[in-house]
């Protein structure tokens, strides 16, 4: 595995793996198995991987967010390179963001107003925008892999993508979980263990509602009022719970068709994101 700091660097550790499929993973490291099984997907379908890490501070709206972002940048480099990476890119925000830089992706509508855009706001997927575009040009892979953890950040991507003509095939993998059902981040190392066993009612909420649809229970409002109040028993902050249409993001008010249910919670200092898809069945 070759590590490389800037672009030119990176563009010249891959002009001899052009004409192969390359497929690239960005991150913001601190790898979990969230993480890796992107990278073994990656490895899979390709013949080069390129795995980035870069805490981009454009899509922090909170200071102390990014301050207390975890960086363990020695390990990263030891799992990418047990996962089969071949080029490992760890820009600097100079590198990426150099003195002068004046130009920013901006995605507009309903799908950067709502839900994480509400709460984090709309330069948070500006920023997450800007910095898929310029890693994607960088790279220039075939297919760069995303995690339906972040369910509006893949929405955002592909419209990005889509809109601007960016040569680049978007893969999603489903969301790795822990035992408990606790969607895998960065973010859950800053959880005690008191916090960390509340948190495991999040995914608990979203398999029990995702299972009441299944079994035909399509009211989203009732079902998401008894989630959010099952979450505050359980000493978890609900930021939103909510019932969208995948593709959109738009509320939806029955679960007549496949949906997406997402859900955004505090746990002590922590806030935590996870969805699931809910599949309608049952008696309709
Ligand atoms: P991050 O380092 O948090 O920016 O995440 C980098 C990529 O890994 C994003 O595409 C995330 O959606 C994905 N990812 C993060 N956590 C998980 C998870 N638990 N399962 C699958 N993918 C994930």
């Amino acid at each position: 595995m070759r590590t490389v700091r800037t672009i030119a660097e990176l563009r010249a550790a891959l002009a001899p793996a052009r004409g192969g499929r390359i497929g690239f993973v960005p991150t913001m490291g601190a790898l979990h198995e969230g993480h890796l099984s992107l990278l073994r997907a990656a490895r899979e379908d390709n013949d080069t991987v390129v795995l980035s890490i870069f805490v981009n501070p454009t899509q922090f709206d909170q200071a102390a967010d990014l301050a207390a972002y975890p960086r363990t940048e020695e390990r990263d480099a030891e799992l990418a390179a047990s996962a089969g990476v071949d080029v490992l890119f760890a820009p600097d925000a100079a590198e990426l963001y150099p003195a002068g830089f004046a130009t920013t992706v901006r995605v507009a509508g309903s799908i950067v107003e709502t839900l994480e855009g509400a709460h984090r706001g709309r330069a948070h997927f500006d920023g997450v925008a800007t910095v898929v575009v310029k890693l994607l040009l960088s790279v220039l892979p075939d297919t760069a892999y995303f995690g339906a953890k972040d369910a509006q950040q893949v929405v955002v991507v592909r419209r990005v993508v889509a809109d601007l003509d960016v040569p680049v095939r978007i893969a999603v993998r489903p969301t790795s979980r822990d035992d408990d059902g606790l969607a895998r981040s960065s973010r859950n190392t800053r959880l005690s263990p008191d916090e960390r066993s509340r948190a495991a009612a999040i995914p608990r909420v979203l398999t029990a509602i995702a299972a009441a649809v299944t079994a035909g229970d399509a009211d989203a409002e009732a079902l998401c009022a008894r989630g959010l109040a099952t979450l505050v028993e359980a000493g978890v902050a609900p930021e939103y719970l909510a019932v969208v249409d995948p593709d959109t993001l738009e509320p939806m008010r029955a679960v007549d068709r496949p949906a997406l249910l997402v859900v955004a919670a505090t746990v002590g200092a922590t806030r935590l994101i996870d969805n699931v898809l809910l599949a309608p069945g049952g008696r309709r």
